[in-house]
């Protein structure tokens, strides 16, 4: 039987793509900023509510612009619970990232111990809304203000979340999303950085935009603002056309992924509930987009003896996410985070992807609980 992964990548009906592909290419228009780009930034921000949206070319990129346009320095509060990507990205540009130990209950980090990692070096706090669930924004957003932080969220995760029915995008001075073929939704590779600036717009090219939006803007395209002028240093942090053309296609497709991933996680819950594992808890005024299945083992003994049954059956499992971040062999000051390193030893993420059957789902669920029960007995 051939092996089950973790994810898998949504893939919609190959003549879609190519009658998407096909405009861009009559156009003789393939990347810099044409227009499915804008009909994909255009389309997000309408699905999600958002307001103003730039691709670019990942979600990690989009992290790096984010720091660049909030002209982030020294010392970013982190979470040591999340993709490699966020703890990377502060080391990349620089800073230095100082871990607080996250909230057992979400598995984001907790606001409480924030305020005691706070030194006159501290200039950002970049949080993850871990597996799509939200950070306690409003907490975060008050000693942000308090201390007169930027706010950025790498919101990887978060395609559809919501909380009080508006986008978790629309919090913080910037919320970074990725479109990497395996997240929920996707452009195969690529990113999106939702601004949240409401301060007076100015001019570009003829549209009003936010002055966050401007810079970045400017980021992502190497500076350029004309073709011979230069407004500071930029990157190239673009995406093509015909990544836009795969994003917007598989738009279309986005409640019935969500349907979908919603579906499995029902299977899942009836086949393991009598484990009594730890899942993030999702406040009530949140809709989760139910984006991974997450379950935390009692141990890290009883996390490996279900990883390692399910992989001799060609089930893989993953460790998502394991190391803790304050543990890369990068980092000098790791901070005491005994939550982060109970969650990231002891948690799997289970299958789950479009189109995986209820049979498949029931089946790996049973296995699981008795992997657990053997290995509890
Ligand atoms: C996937 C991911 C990223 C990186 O996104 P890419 O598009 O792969 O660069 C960053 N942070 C988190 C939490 C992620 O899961």
């Amino acid at each position: 039987m051939s092996k089950i992964l973790v994810t898998k990548p949504f893939q919609a009906p190959f003549e879609e793509i190519t009658a998407e592909m096909q405009r861009a290419w009559d156009a003789e228009w393939l990347t810099n900023n044409g227009p499915l780009l804008k009909e994909f930034e255009a389309g997000l921000n309408e699905y999600l509510g958002t307001r103003e949206c730039a691709v670019v070319s990942n979600g990690t990129v989009a992290i790096q612009v984010a720091m660049q346009a909030l002209e982030v320095s020294g010392e970013v509060i982190t979470t040591p619970f999340s993709y490699v990507a966020t703890t990377s990205t502060i080391v990349w540009e620089r800073c230095t990232p100082v871990f607080v130990d996250v909230d057992p209950k979400t598995f984001n980090i907790d606001p409480a111990q924030i305020e005691a990692a706070i030194t006159p070096k501290t200039t950002a706090i970049l949080a993850t809304h871990v597996f799509g669930v939200p950070c306690d924004v409003d907490a975060i957003q008050t000693i942000a203000d308090a201390h007169g932080l930027k706010v950025i969220y790498d919101a990887a995760h978060c395609f559809g979340t919501e909380i009080n029915g508006e986008s978790v995008l629309n919090y913080g001075d910037i919320s970074t999303l990725s479109l990497h073929a395996t997240k929920l939704m996707h452009s195969v590779e690529g990113g999106a950085i939702f601004v949240n600036d409401a301060s007076t717009k100015v001019e570009e090219f003829g549209n009003q935009v936010s002055p966050l939006r401007y810079r970045v803007n400017r980021l992502r395209n190497f500076g350029h603002c004309g073709p011979e002028f230069f407004d500071g240093v930029g990157i190239n942090a673009k995406n093509s056309e015909m990544h836009a053309a795969i994003g917007l296609v598989n738009l279309r497709y986005a409640d019935e992924i969500m349907a979908d991933r919603a579906r499995q996680h029902k299977v899942y819950n009836e086949a393991l509930a009598a484990l009594e594992l730890v899942m993030p808890e999702v406040p009530n005024n949140v809709r989760w987009n139910k984006s991974y299945y997450p379950v935390v083992f009692r141990d890290e003994t009883e996390a490996l003896y279900v990883k390692d049954g399910l992989e001799d059956l060609g089930i893989l499992a993953r460790r998502y996410f394991h190391p803790a971040l304050n543990t890369l062999p990068y980092i000098d000051q790791p901070g005491h985070t005994p939550n982060a390193a109970h969650i990231s030893t002891s948690i799997l993420c289970l299958p789950l992807y479009f189109g995986l059957e209820n049979e498949t789902v029931a089946r790996i669920g049973a296995e699981v609980a008795r992997l657990c029960n053997e290995c509890r007995s």
